[in-house]
């Protein structure tokens, strides 16, 4: 299609149109094709500035892709051996915009298959990079725990694994994913123990509960937290709990 035949169609002077192949028009008039008086029509091809319908412009075997799935659209037009750009005319912006393209139905199906296999891709990207931070996590969890066991001998085991894998939680915030708990550091390990003891084997939570302000009720459980953190640190191993 030349750009005089686009004209023919708005009925205005237009900027040029550069595209490749034929070019399709969404009609903003009802118009009906020359040739068949089929219509009114959806979509038109101009033909000495007379409107076609797209089986008597030999179009008619296409299939309309809207715009808007950039990477569908590009594959569509690589596949397709005839493609039309479809466009309208926007009146209040004075232009042609692109609407989509007529591409091969066969053509639209291997565009398709091919943009399902990246996603089918990705996905399987995701559930390697989740397993992988799984094992990570585990590691981790493995490593603090240890880690609990060598500063504090006497915590049983079990409650090693529970604080680590409690401080270790990917995204919480918390002391185990700091900079400082990613390398163990002792003063790390020990606020994670600390803070489990506050909470595990002292009434803190409750005094909370209770309305005592949080200042007060640590001081209030300082002296058994204290005495469990010595304890543990002083206690040779006692095995698993
Ligand atoms: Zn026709």
């Amino acid at each position: 299609m030349s750009s005089a035949d686009s004209s023919a169609e708005s009925g205005a002077g237009f900027p040029v149109l550069a595209v490749r192949g034929p070019l399709v028009f969404q009609p903003v008039k009802r118009r009906r094709c020359g040739v068949c008086r089929g219509g009114p029509l959806t979509l038109l091809a101009l033909e000495d500035g007379q409107p076609r319908c797209l089986d008597c412009a030999d179009l008619g075997h296409l299939v309309f892709l809207q715009r808007g799935d950039t990477a569908l659209t590009r594959r569509a037009r690589e596949e397709s051996g005839l493609c039309a750009v479809v466009v309208r005319f926007h009146r209040r912006r004075g232009r042609y915009e692109r609407q989509g393209l007529l591409v091969e139905e066969t053509a639209l199906a291997r565009a398709e298959a091919r943009c399902l296999a990246d996603a089918e891709a990705r996905a399987r990207r995701r559930a390697r990079d989740a397993e992988r931070r799984a094992a990570e996590d585990v590691r981790f969890v493995a490593a603090f725990a240890a880690a609990i066991r060598r500063l504090f001998p006497g915590c049983p085991e079990e409650r090693a694994v529970a604080i680590a894998g409690h401080a270790g939680l990917r995204g919480s915030g918390r002391v185990g994913r700091s900079a400082a708990g990613r390398a163990l550091s002792e003063g790390a390990v020990t606020a994670a123990v600390r803070a489990a003891v506050r909470h595990g084997d002292t009434p803190y939570d409750r005094l909370l509960m209770e309305g005592v302000a949080r200042r007060e009720a640590r001081v209030r459980v300082a002296g058994t937290v204290g005495a469990v953190l010595d304890r543990w640190a002083t206690e040779a191993g006692t095995g698993a709990a």
